[in-house]
């Protein structure tokens, strides 16, 4: 490879600033030209491309979103979409191309590399880490720091006013970020997609610890969750535990953004660093993931087949830890 393209896209992510910097200082010092295209597979196509210099990442490191923007893009999806986005990079003689985003834009990546013969290397920017073959994704970590503060801020108001809060995180299908931050907050239960929620075990739970008195509760609910999220769950309890004062708190979107953690940070610095490695040694079509502390460089056909479990001992150590 002689020349590169970086591109974030999908959900943004905190940290994915770090990688493009990454990736832009390691391309320029291994002799590479590196391109930064702005909004994700639609700037690809509108061929709305910059060449990056060191100083075009300078200072970015610490910030959340991404300097390069972000964007769903429909006519991807489509094959004169994908072609329109080769004859682009084709243009201007970009001969691999680095993806920072999630399993969509990994699957986006996965159909353009079977049509055409530009090397794709993906980096897994997303809060969510519902991508498999990795033990990080850039962003999960900060996304849980979040989740965490704000669910100590509310305990204090459950605390004060001995009430029920159920707390809604995001993680679309995965329920790593209501594990996490449940765990880290001494949540009295956390729902996750991974587990058969049983709504009756979650009522009888609080019936016996109203009879204990104990009343400061909270319960951390994944936005993916098949019971249908913090609302549907408070209704449920409304009923059915009558004497609990129960409110709702629905995290959003302050979960996706803010200054990187030193985690995601140094993450993305390791995974931007091994992606330009990557297209230099001649790999394709893989995203670097890290794996019991080494690079595991995994096919981008293999991201959406499996996802990650989360254990039954999770549950049982929240069930134990909560009493
Ligand atoms: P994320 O990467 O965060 O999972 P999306 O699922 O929105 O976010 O995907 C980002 C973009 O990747 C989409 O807007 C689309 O342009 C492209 N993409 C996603 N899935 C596919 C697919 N199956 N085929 C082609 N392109 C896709």
């Amino acid at each position: 490879v002689s020349r590169i393209g970086v591109l974030t896209s999908g959900g943004d992510s905190p940290g994915m600033n770090a990688a493009i910097r990454a990736v832009v200082r390691t391309g320029l010092y291994y002799g590479l030209e590196v391109y930064g295209i702005m909004r994700g597979y639609q700037g690809l196509m509108e061929n709305d491309i910059k060449k990056m210099e060191s100083r075009s990442v300078a200072n970015i490191i610490q910030r959340g979103g991404t300097i390069l923007k972000t964007a769903r893009c429909k006519a991807f999806h489509t094959e004169e979409g994908r072609k329109q986005a080769y004859d682009v990079l084709k243009s201007h003689g970009i001969d691999g191309l680095v993806i920072i985003g999630g399993d969509g834009s990994f699957q986006g990546a996965v159909k353009f590399s079977r049509e055409f013969d530009i090397p794709c290397i993906g980096l897994a920017g997303t809060i969510d880490k519902d991508i498999y073959g990795t033990d990080f994704t850039i962003g999960f970590d900060t996304a849980v720091n979040t989740a965490v503060e704000a669910i100590d801020k509310i305990r204090d108001t459950a605390d004060a006013h001995d009430r029920l809060f159920i707390v809604e995180v995001m993680g679309r299908d995965a329920g790593y970020i209501a594990l996490h931050s449940g765990i880290a907050t001494g949540a009295e239960n956390i729902l996750v997609p991974e587990q058969k929620t049983n709504i009756q075990d979650v009522i009888a739970s609080l019936q016996e610890k109203e009879r204990r008195k104990k009343l400061v509760n909270i319960i951390v609910v994944a936005e993916g969750d098949e019971f249908g999220g913090a609302n549907k769950v408070a209704e449920a309890i409304k009923q059915h535990v009558p004497g609990v004062e129960a409110r709702v708190c629905i995290l959003g979107h302050i979960q996706r953004g803010g200054a990187p953690s030193c985690l995601d940070r140094l993450i993305a610095s390791r995974m931007g660093y091994h992606a330009v490695e990557s297209l230099i040694e001649g790999r394709h079509n893989v995203f670097v993931g890290i794996q019991n502390n080494r690079m595991n460089y995994v096919p981008l056909e293999n991201v959406g087949k499996r996802k990650g479990t989360i254990s039954s001992e999770w549950m049982k150590i929240v069930k134990i830890l909560a009493s």
